[in-house]
């Protein structure tokens, strides 16, 4: 308890009320061994004692990264938490337990934050699910990608769909009431007809959450790699819109609502860190690779792991970790706000847009003629105020968002004098 400015003592609840919400994202960069698409930033692990060397060190730095965010976050009530990878079930329920206690010493963590894990089925058992649920883990998200075993040794990975089932069922038998199934559509060699057989397996086992992604051939990976080679066997551009298109269908018909691209929950299950990305919230994420926007600042910490830990290790050496950091002025959040509200379905009302930001970002006359021909031909909606893109036009949402956020500042200024009316 502490106390109100004009006396009187201040409850935990409204103390929470007070202060600014945050999300919390903690990266963790290991993983069994690298998925063969997989451009995030993670290291595979197959040396165990070596392994283990790292992971504490690892841990270590981020204990200590945690703490020297204490003072500037006590402004802050920390609403969700996020610990993402890699495979953070890669390591020990110890560690993770540990890392868990830090975040709720160094953070006013709300009485009903949700606080999400990532897993892969091989990484986990029912033992450490249920210590991990003690800890307080009350969301897990495991990656399944597709029900069809060979699907999945063509991606790399190193789980078959029956070793998902069963670490699903021990998720639950742990207690976890809360999981999203990551599915991927595609994929070289899939189908629709074995897309919907994934997703009919995902959904028979009744998670709470699905996304699902479309595979991207990224550079720097094995896939990237083979391009050449991978291209005759890639669902070609329609055949990826028919499996989308199917897969909404079908996840709605399941009772799940499509809240974002790549993303459907039943009723009430929508993640809520997430959506703190696609509303413009603020968040910390830290660890290599992690990025942040908070006070109006975007940052993001260095992909160089060993940089990472002597920076925390030892902070007189001097070593620079933050890789990037810019103040966010008025126009980027505008176009941000345009740009990553689309991808809900919600989409943006125009009406709040115009009261955050002093102007209507569709007064301008090319803007307004694109909208018209989207929503014409399918693509978006214009209802009571509010643009949505329609599920054909979010599957070519890249190109639409893009075609309808100002160019430059002078488009920018032109919008706010009203010259562009
Ligand atoms: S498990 Fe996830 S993070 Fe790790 S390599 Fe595979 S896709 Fe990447």
């Amino acid at each position: 308890m502490k106390q109100h400015p004009g006396g009187g003592e201040i409850s935990d609840t409204e103390q929470e009320n007070m202060l600014s919400l945050l999300g919390l994202y903690l990266h963790i960069p290991f993983c069994r061994s690298k998925c063969s698409y997989c451009d995030f930033y993670s290291m595979p692990c197959a040396e165990r004692q070596e392994a283990r060397k790292l992971m504490q060190s690892y841990t270590d730095a981020l204990l200590l990264h945690m703490e020297d965010y204490a003072g500037a976050a006590s402004h802050h009530a920390v609403d969700t938490v996020f610990i993402g990878g890699g495979t953070p079930t890669v390591l020990p329920v110890s560690m993770l337990r540990i890392l868990l206690d830090q975040v709720d010493r160094c953070f006013n963590l709300t009485e009903n934050a949700e606080i999400t894990i990532e897993a892969n089925p091989e990484t986990v058992s029912r033992s450490s699910l249920r210590s991990l649920r003690r800890a307080g883990v009350n969301r897990l998200s495991m990656g399944l990608q597709s029900a069809n075993d060979s699907e999945l040794r063509l991606l790399g990975r190193i789980h078959d769909s029956n070793g998902f089932g069963a670490a699903f069922a021990d998720a639950r038998a742990a207690g976890i009431g809360n999981i999203n199934i990551d599915l991927m559509y595609g994929i070289p060699g899939q189908t629709p007809e074995s897309l919907r057989r994934t997703l009919e397996y995902a959904v028979a086992l009744e998670p709470e959450h699905i996304s699902l992604y479309g595979l991207k051939i990224e550079e720097n990976t094995p896939f990237g790699r083979q391009r050449e080679a991978l291209e005759p066997y890639l669902p070609d551009e329609d055949t990826e819109l028919e499996m989308y298109l199917d897969a909404i269908d079908f996840l709605a018909s399941s009772g799940f609502i499509q809240y974002e691209i790549s993303n459907f929950a039943r009723e009430g299950y929508a993640c809520r860190h997430n959506l703190k990305y696609w509303r413009c919230e603020e968040y910390l994420g830290l660890g290599p690779a992690a990025h942040s926007y908070l006070g109006g600042v975007r940052f993001a910490y260095t992909r160089n792991f060993s940089d990472y830990i002597k920076a925390l290790e030892e902070p007189d050496k001097g070593v620079i970790i933050l890789s990037e950091r810019s103040r966010i002025d008025e126009d980027e959040r505008a176009g941000e706000y345009i740009m990553l509200g689309l991808r809900l379905t919600e989409g943006v009302d125009m009406g709040s847009f115009a009261e955050r930001f002093g102007f209507d970002f569709t007064a301008a006359d090319n803007v307004r003629r694109k909208l018209h021909m989207y929503v014409e031909n399918g693509f978006m909606t214009a209802d009571a105020g509010r643009l949505a893109l329609t599920p054909k036009g979010m599957f070519v949402s890249n190109y639409i968002i893009s075609s309808l956020i100002p160019c430059d500042r002078e488009e920018y200024a032109g919008l706010r004098s009203g010259t562009e009316l």
